[in-house]
């Protein structure tokens, strides 16, 4: 694996109609074909499993080279999420671009966004698949974001909060109501570090720590509160990044280290 070279083979469109075939939705109209590994690797692990409940971690600006580079730092997710499946995000990789294609499961000239703006997407998107098969979505992401407002529109709930603490003190808080089947969690401060400074500095480690226990509370809260569903959790970033010649971290070339993405997924059985 040459981080500055070799590209993953398989599209991040590909997650959105494997996410709905899983938990029993009929996929959005524009979705690309589910990724046919990730549902292999998810079977091969769990065998045949219908999570009622699902829990979608969206941590920005993870790419493939910074979760291998800082491995100990994503230790507690692999323990919840041990299924690390690889994939190719779309271009450009750009924050709206990317999460509108994880969401749709379309390429970004069908869904709409192909640069960095956040107008409503109006074409069909898990959200709407989860609402037509009687299920309530929600999404939980920092106020004016990508997450925040380019999924507006729909028939659902949309909780927009401070930053990152907030969106999970909020998704706990909605967790322990157990009321919504799928809950998208969105966090930033990674993709905020890496922007004022680059991938490795201090300030963008300490944001991937800080990812680290975001999603550990997000997990016991499913471990707590979520006892009698079946659960399936997803850690799923937009985009990778890279370091400029200028010394800044950035994204939005097609190169490895900005379309190189791991998704991360395990399941959590009901035990009661
Ligand atoms: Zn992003």
């Amino acid at each position: 694996m040459d981080y500055d070279k070799d590209f993953f083979d398989d599209s991040m469109t590909g997650l959105c109609a494997a996410l709905c075939k899983i938990a029993g939705v009929e996929p959005p109209q524009c979705a690309a074909p589910a990724s046919a590994s990730l549902l292999g690797e998810l079977h091969d692990a769990y065998g045949d499993i219908a999570p009622d409940r699902v829990l979608i971690y969206n941590p920005d600006a993870i790419g493939d080279w910074v979760m291998d580079k800082y491995i100990d730092k994503f230790a507690s997710m692999l323990r919840v999420a041990p299924i690390r499946h690889r994939f190719k995000t779309v271009f450009p990789p750009k924050t709206p671009v990317c999460f509108a294609s994880m969401y749709t499961g379309a390429q970004p000239e069908t869904h709409g966004i192909v640069k960095y703006v956040k107008p409503v997407v109006t074409i069909d998107s898990i959200f709407d698949a989860y609402i037509r098969a009687g299920k309530k979505p929600c999404i939980v992401s920092v106020k004016d974001q990508s997450m925040d407002k380019i999924f507006r529109g729909r028939d659902m709930a949309y909780f927009s909060e401070k930053y990152d603490d907030e969106v999970v003190d909020r998704a706990v808080e909605l967790i322990a109501k157990d009321e919504y089947d799928l809950i998208c969690v969105y966090n930033e401060r990674y993709d905020d570090a890496i922007h004022v400074t680059h991938p490795k500095s201090r300030k963008a480690r300490h944001a991937l720590d800080c990812y680290a226990v975001n999603f550990d509370r997000l997990a016991n809260a499913v471990n707590e509160h979520w006892q009698s569903h079946d659960t399936l959790i997803g850690v799923c970033p937009d985009h990778g990044v890279h370091r400029m010649a200028i010394g800044l971290g950035n994204h939005g070339k097609n190169i490895p280290k900005d379309m190189n993405i791991s998704h991360l997924f395990g399941f959590v059985p009901k035990r009661v």
